[in-house]
């Protein structure tokens, strides 16, 4: 048994962006389910713990708490891949839920963009290709309100939350 449920769809493979990423092996509909992200929920201090010796595998859920696998005999089951892009495919229901925001091709790469589930400080350099690249994506870019328009509905809970009160 692995962590992270992946569609049957759906497949790791080299990535034109980086790494390893998720492709579609098949289409999916709409809004299908493709990933449900599991793990162990980590406080902050025991994701950074856990990161030293697996790097980046986890996601937010909450304010306070992540979720990821903890040994590196769970890494391979329990971490997507997902790859971000400026101009994505797939957004969150929930927390650890991945939906197609669009119909997807065969062969296409999936990925989220990283405003949708982050909230930490942090840059990172984008070579996305998207016409609408950022170039440089920030952990905050969720409080960005054309990002807010553009994925409504589709941003990880806490953060849909905070924009729902604003
Ligand atoms: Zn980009």
């Amino acid at each position: 048994m692995e962590l992270t449920w992946f569609s049957a769809k759906i497949e790791k493979r080299q990535s034109a962006i980086h790494g390893r990423g998720l492709f579609a092996r098949q289409a999916i509909a709409r809004d299908e389910i493709v990933i449900v992200k599991g793990g162990y929920v980590l406080t902050e201090a025991q994701r950074d713990a856990v990161s030293i010796a697996l790097g980046p595998a986890e996601i937010q859920i909450t304010e306070d708490l992540f979720i990821g696998p903890t040994t590196r005999a769970e890494r391979e089951g329990g971490m997507m891949h997902l790859n971000h892009s400026c101009e994505p495919n797939l957004g969150l229901q929930g927390q650890i839920v991945f939906v197609a925001m669009r119909e997807i091709a065969a062969g296409e790469e999936l990925n989220i963009d990283y405003a949708m589930t982050d909230d930490e400080p942090y840059e990172m350099v984008c070579g996305c290709e998207a016409e609408n690249c950022r170039k440089v994506v920030t952990g905050f870019d969720w409080k960005d309100p054309e990002i807010q328009s553009r994925y409504n509905g589709y941003f990880t809970w806490f953060i849909q939350r905070r924009i729902d009160g604003e």
